[in-house]
């Protein structure tokens, strides 16, 4: 099958275009390059021995999408172009509002001129909000805490109401935990322009010394340790999951599933991991909570495991070692 990927050239989706490409499929990538580089298609290609195609462009543009997946006769789309960061998007809801909601809303319409009914979307546990209970389940209730929350769960809704007006749709929403890692080659990872926010990319510019220090935000969570817990998924997971939604993708429906390993760690477990992983002394200071901030969430993937047949299979030692091998091989990221 040839898939359109939204977003291929970043983090997740380049992950997911080796995954497919080395599945036997044809892979189209949509980016606008706005957090990535056009280097990581060489690097896809390198990995697989195939190249993508490349239509550089921007997803708000129906006319562009419309004719990409007529021109290469996309089958199926996974969905991952948007903006991502939490904390931005309070300061900018409106640019998040017209990337992520908009532009789904672009793509859907495309597919729907161009006849392509079968769609994976890029969503996130962050809709489901301050845990009722743990670990979250897909039917637990839905309150997104943030602007980039709410502008996930819009495109959930837009999906449901879409597929309730037409069941010829083939859907698949998979709610992501916390993607770390990098492909094992060292070829592929984590590089955003910009300050990076999360945990693990700054562990690992602090590691290989292109960041001074790591803030850890609060140490006086309820937690054994004091600090947040999240349940970090390996990249390379997370990409072979879409690669089995994929799969049953085949018969239309509209299914939600969780994909994440199941079990937490905290901030000081990713730091002694990735120090005994690099052999490198991790800086760091305690700086005050991050608004917003949960202590713990982690993901009943129990869905996952008996419908796609998909279960996480790498531990915490070979995300830090992956993630590490990729800031060796590439101190500066893809510019240097
Ligand atoms: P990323 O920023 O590395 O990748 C997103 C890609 O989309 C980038 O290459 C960017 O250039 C492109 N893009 C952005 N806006 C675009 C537009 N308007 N038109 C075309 N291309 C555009 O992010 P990622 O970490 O790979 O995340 C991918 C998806 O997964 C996002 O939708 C994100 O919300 C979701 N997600 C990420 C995480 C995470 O922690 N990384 C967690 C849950 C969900
Ligand atoms: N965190 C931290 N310092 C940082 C970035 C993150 O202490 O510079 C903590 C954060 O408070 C949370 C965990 O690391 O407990 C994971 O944060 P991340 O932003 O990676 O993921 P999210 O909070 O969005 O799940």
């Amino acid at each position: 099958m040839t898939i359109l990927v939204t977003g291929g050239a970043g983090y997740i989706g380049s992950h997911i275009c080796v995954s497919l490409l080395l599945q036997g499929h044809s892979v189209v990538i949509i980016d606008n390059f706005s957090n990535s580089y056009a280097e990581v298609i060489e690097r896809i290609a390198a990995i697989t021995g195939k190249k993508p195609v490349l239509a550089k462009g921007d997803i708000r543009d129906r006319t562009f999408l419309k004719s990409v997946l007529e021109t290469y006769k996309c089958s199926a789309v996974i969905h991952l172009a948007g903006l991502k960061a939490v904390g931005e998007s309070a300061h900018r809801p409106l640019d998040y509002y017209d990337c992520n909601v908009y532009g789904s809303l672009c793509l859907l319409q495309a597919m729907q001129a161009a006849n392509v009914k079968k769609f994976i979307f890029s969503s996130t546990a962050t809709v489901y909000g301050v845990p009722q209970y743990l670990p979250y389940d897909e039917k637990h209730p839905l309150a997104p805490e943030n602007v980039y929350g709410r502008s996930k769960l819009m495109v959930e809704t837009i999906m449901a109401d879409l597929y309730a007006a037409d069941p010829g749709w083939s859907f698949s929403i998979l709610r992501y935990f916390n993607p770390v890692g990098a492909h094992e080659s060292g070829l592929i990872g984590e590089d955003p322009r910009g300050h990076p926010n999360n945990l693990m990319p700054i562990i690992a510019q602090v590691a290989g010394g292109r960041r001074e220090k790591l803030t850890i935000w609060g140490n006086d969570y309820p937690t054994a340790d004091g600090t947040g817990r999240r349940d970090y998924i390996h990249v390379a997971d997370l990409a072979e999951g879409h690669v089995a939604a994929l799969a049953h993708l085949e018969k239309a429906g509209l299914n939600i599933y969780n994909l994440g390993c199941g079990r937490p760690y905290s901030v000081f477990d990713v730091i002694h991991t990735f120090e005994h992983i690099s052999n490198r002394p991790i800086n760091y200071d305690i700086g005050p909570r991050r608004a917003g901030d949960i202590a713990e969430f982690y993901a009943n993937a129990a869905a996952a495991k008996d419908k796609l047949g998909w279960e996480a299979k790498r531990d915490l030692r070979s995300m830090c070692a992956d993630m590490w091998n990729f800031q060796v091989k590439n101190p500066q990221g893809y510019q240097g």
